[in-house]
Parts: C-alpha cells; structure tokens; sequence
C-alpha cells in the first residue's frame, strides 16, 4: 500500500498495457510494475478507464452506483473468476462526461468494470475506493474520431479525474499463442519495431503517425484489430504539449505483446 498526496489541481493521463488477465493476481514482473507506478500517481477523485474489452457499435458510459466486476474471459483459474473490485461508479460523472462528448453518448447499466480495469486498477488502487466510470469504444468510429473523443476529455484532469486507457500497444493473440507452443517467445521485428514508432510519435506529438499507424504493414500485424489499441489515442488526445510523456513500463509478455505503459504529465510537475 503506498501513500496517495491529496487531489493536485491536474492530473496525469496514463495508458496501460494490460496484457493477460492472470497479471491481476500473479506475483509477476508486471503486477510488481503496476504496483510500483501507483507509487506515482497522485490520489485521483475519480478514474475514467478507457477499456479495450468494452468495444461496442456507440459511445456509452457505465452508469451505475455500484460497477459489476466482469469476468469477460474463458479458460482461466477460479481465483481469477473470484476476483472482485468493489469500486464505487459514480453518476454524475458518467453523465457530465456523456455531456462532454456529445448527443451520441449513451448511458448504460448492462456493463460494469471489466478486466480491462480491473486487473490493473487492483494494483494501482487496491482499496476499490476511488470511483471509477467505464467509456466504450464505438466500433464503428475511425481513429480520428477517437482522438477527437479523447481531446473533449482534457478538462476533466483539471477536475481531479484520472484517464486511463488500458489496451496493448501490439496485440496480436495468435501470434502469442503460437510462439508460446513453438517454446520460442523471441519479440519479432514488426512488433519491437510497432512498439517503438508509437513510442516516438507519441513523445513527438504525430498525431498523423498516431492515426494512420493501424493501417501501416506493422500496424496490421500488431492489431488485427483495433480494440487494444484505440484506448491509447484516448489517453493520447487526453493530453497536451505542456506534458511530458514517459514510459513508466517497457516489454513484451509472450514474445509480441507490448506492455508499455505512458505516463503523461505537465511538465515540471512531475
Ligand atoms: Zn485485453
């Protein structure tokens, strides 16, 4: 447990890789890595978590006082299924960030906290004491809209809300189901060289790099689809020039996926 400063004037934005479920009850080179980080976080009032596992055709909110923990995986241990995060939700955030975005954000109680959240969130705020607002990623939408979305979200750092993204930088599963059986879990070209072009656009603010990077030829490889990525540019629009980015978490689990973290934050103040 570490000790959390009382809410700062702005918070930082942070995108997450959040890699395999079982990192939420592992004693892993990850899970330590998650904890170490919540060492740097200033106590939000609230998170907003941008989850690749709510990917969904619109743009919609949890809107419940008490988020469901989901277990929205199949085929692992009943610790994992056991699993809960009590977090409260919170209401009136959901619906002034709905307000934010736009006539099309809808307002919802069928979903809860996935593992998305979840599984990072239990290391970072063990306590499930920090509300937390679910925001699904509308499927039909392109990148840029997505980034769009992620810039309306600026002002609420400045209200004490966390944004978190949780996705993976490259994320192809077959490829990390096969290397895993091949015994051979060495990180392919496409997907250390993936990792690291986002990395630099992202401390150089190519927003162009940033979108059209799903449909270069590394791009397809790391993302056969675009769930796991598209948090990133949430956080990524949720920031601006006066932060600085750093990669508080660098590697690769399974030999392809990326579990980069980015932490931004205005510079000076971090
Ligand atoms: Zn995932």
């Amino acid at each position: 447990m570490t000790t959390q400063a009382s809410t700062p004037l702005r918070q930082p934005v942070l995108f997450l890789g959040h890699g395999s479920p079982m990192n939420a009850i592992e004693d892993n080179r990850w899970s330590r890595a998650f904890i170490s980080l919540a060492a740097e976080l200033p106590r939000p009032r609230a998170i907003l978590s941008i989850s690749a596992h709510w990917f969904i055709a619109e743009t919609a909110l949890t809107d419940d006082v008490r988020p469901k923990t989901i277990h929205d995986f199949g085929g692992f241990p009943p610790e994992l299924y056991a699993m809960q995060y009590p977090a409260p939700g919170d209401r009136s955030l959901a619906a002034h960030v709905a307000q934010e975005l736009g006539p099309d954000a809808q307002l919802l109680t069928d979903w809860g906290l996935d593992h998305g959240t979840w599984s990072v969130l239990c290391h970072l705020f063990p306590r499930a004491d920090v509300p937390v607002v679910q925001l699904a990623i509308d499927s039909l939408k392109q990148p840029a809209e997505h980034l769009a979305l992620g810039r309306k979200l600026r002002s609420l750092r400045d209200e004490g809300v966390l944004i978190l993204g949780s996705g993976n930088i490259t994320h192809n599963l077959k490829h990390a189901f096969q290397s895993m059986h091949r015994g051979d879990t060495t990180t392919p070209e496409w997907a250390s060289r993936f990792d690291s072009d986002i990395a630099n656009a992202i401390k150089q603010r190519d927003d162009k790099f940033l979108l059209r990077a799903l449909s270069t030829p590394d791009g397809r490889l790391a993302h056969p689809s675009a769930d796991h990525y598209l948090p990133l540019l949430y956080s990524y629009g949720a920031t601006d020039e006066k932060d600085i980015a750093r990669y508080p978490i660098q590697g690769f689990d399974f030999g392809s996926l990326s579990m980069r973290a980015a932490l931004w934050a205005p510079g000076g103040d971090d």
